[in-house]
């Protein structure tokens, strides 16, 4: 039987034990740096990051094209729903970490590609399949 079918134990007394209480502090903590935190909070060396981005369908047609430019004071989400056809509620985009590992190590230029594995629906096993391919050039403070 999976995990998830077997009935919570109850632990006595209501609330969270400790460690559900740093689960919790986890995932607060990761949406507060996703929806907030201007960019400059977030990576003080960074002036600016303008983002060009492709949306690709498993057909392999251009979607949509677009660009993003992101100031020292605009909010530092590098994030985008899937515009495939997962519906993108479950299945996003998520430049994080890549553009934080960039910034971390210097560099002015990043690009990568990211696939949406997300399945389009609870009754259908294909992925979404949806791609997208993204540069970005990163402005650094002078010093
Ligand atoms: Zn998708």
């Amino acid at each position: 039987m999976p995990a998830f079918f077997k009935p919570r134990r109850r632990r006595g007394p209501a609330g969270p034990n400790k460690n559900e209480q740093k689960v919790l502090r986890r995932s607060s903590a990761e949406r507060d740096a996703r929806s907030a935190g201007a960019l400059k909070d977030r990576f003080p060396t960074v002036s600016a990051i303008s983002l060009q981005f492709k949306f690709i369908t498993p057909q392999q047609e251009v979607y949509e094209e677009g660009g993003r430019k992101i100031s020292a004071t605009d909010p530092a989400d590098f994030s985008a729903p899937c515009p495939g056809r997962c519906g993108g509620e479950r299945g996003s985009f998520d430049l994080t970490e890549e553009m934080k590992t960039a910034i971390d190590s210097g560099k002015e230029r990043v690009e990568g590609r990211l696939i949406c594995q997300e399945t389009m629906n609870i009754s259908t096993v294909g992925a979404c399949d949806f791609r997208l391919e993204w540069k970005g050039t990163i402005t650094y403070v002078a010093e």
